[in-house]
């Protein structure tokens, strides 16, 4: 019989009932150190009072209003997010899949409204994630995702991460965009350099291609900058965010230049929920705190920390662990064993990882996590290891 939720999960049997800053409270009483942090979404750890305080004062308030009408804090966190990025103007949706969802229809409006609608074409890359719609599995173009859910939404190609010789073959006179993960998440934990990215900004200048940066994982402060990109000194023409960006609240958001988003007239998008007061009052405080440079000079400071440690516990474990990856507080470990593993001998542990293609372990922590923590997760981690070597 089918279970009463539909069964695409592989759970893990622990239910969590409290949150408390790294820490997870198991329905027995166990105190889990989270560097899961729900996918990198509690990006000030769980139960921030700040946070609890911005959404329990708005839920007294008012819930809902729908966009039919002005709802200021929406107003304010666009005008925040404008402030702090390259963008001139926002879409909030609920998820990062939603966001895919308009940044490429954003995308092919553009050259609609430019004449050019034959330009629809967009260029994405192996192992990328950009959720599970239908639009988002037709850009990331995994089997594991698209097998049986065709006819896939056409005008979708692929290249293979880091080949710069068939991403320059591939654009054409058809070309409206090519999306990208500044650093890929699913896919693995792999960061694209620097110099590949100012090398896409050029490519994509030269031929007029929009570009689209993926940051619904690795943005809001991740990395050590508010976004991703800025590390590369380029920026893009669409960004979709999501995940951190609520703290645990769901919000998403399409951010863009105003040449980007200028097919984007009156009743060309919409969303019930999208901007909602509870989600925006939760981002503006989301936005004001990560934003802070001392705050993000501490996620880069933590990120070279944990960084150094999990490379001594590599180099303690090498039949257990190849090699560590990332950038700032996201960051994954490539495993010699299964990576499911490794996970689930964390769960002895205490412990909360994710694991993530090519065989990567993912440690996402609250970008709150201390250096105390770090520590213990990477005591914890060792500990983990030496129970798969003796097994
Ligand atoms: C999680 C993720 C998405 C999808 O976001 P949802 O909120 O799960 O819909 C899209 N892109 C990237 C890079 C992600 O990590």
């Amino acid at each position: 019989m089918i279970p009463t939720l539909l069964p695409t999960y592989a759970r893990a049997p622990l239910s969590f009932v409290k949150g408390e800053g790294s820490w997870l409270i198991e329905a027995d009483g166990r105190r889990f150190l989270d560097l899961a942090a729900g996918i990198a979404v509690t990006a000030l750890g769980h139960a921030h009072p700040k946070l609890v305080a911005a959404l329990t004062e708005q839920a007294g308030e008012l819930w809902h209003t729908s966009n039919l009408y002005q709802i200021p804090k929406q107003q304010m966190l666009a005008d925040k997010l404008c402030d702090q990025s390259f963008a001139d103007t926002v879409f909030f949706t609920n998820s990062g899949t939603e966001a895919c969802e308009l940044a490429v229809k954003m995308a092919r409006k553009y050259w609609h409204e430019k004449g050019q609608p034959e330009r629809s074409e967009i260029l994405a890359f192996t192992g990328s994630f950009h959720g599970r719609s239908s639009a988002g599995i037709a850009a990331a173009g995994s089997e594991k995702m698209t097998k049986g859910f065709g006819p896939l939404l056409p005008g979708f190609k692929h290249l293979e991460f880091g080949d710069h010789d068939a991403l320059t073959a591939a654009v054409s006179d058809q070309t409206a965009a090519i999306i990208i993960e500044p650093v890929q998440g699913e896919g693995g934990i792999r960061p694209v350099p620097d110099q590949c990215l100012k090398g896409l900004r050029e490519l994509c200048d030269t031929h007029g291609i929009l570009l689209i940066f993926d940051e619904v994982q690795c943005g809001v402060g991740r990395t050590g900058k508010l976004f991703a990109h800025e590390w590369a000194g380029v920026t893009p023409d669409i960004m979709m965010v999501a995940k951190g960006i609520g703290g645990g609240f769901p919000i998403g958001a399409v951010l863009a230049t105003e040449e980007a988003a200028s097919g984007m007239g009156l009743g060309t998008h919409g969303s019930t929920y999208g901007g909602n007061p509870l989600g925006c009052a939760v981002g503006c405080a989301v936005i004001d705190h990560v934003s802070d440079p001392a705050f993000l000079a501490e996620v880069a400071r933590k990120g070279a920390l944990m960084r150094q440690k999990l490379e001594g516990l590599v180099a303690s474990h090498p039949d257990v662990f190849d090699s560590v990856r990332g950038a700032g507080l996201m960051l994954g470990i490539k495993c010699k064993v299964p990576n499911t593993d490794v996970v689930q001998s964390g769960y002895a542990q205490l412990l909360l990882t994710v694991p993530a293609a090519d065989n990567v372990v993912r440690l996402l922590p609250p970008l709150t996590i201390t250096d105390a923590e770090i520590a213990e997760a990477v005591d914890r981690l060792e500990a983990s290891a030496s129970s798969l070597e003796t097994s």
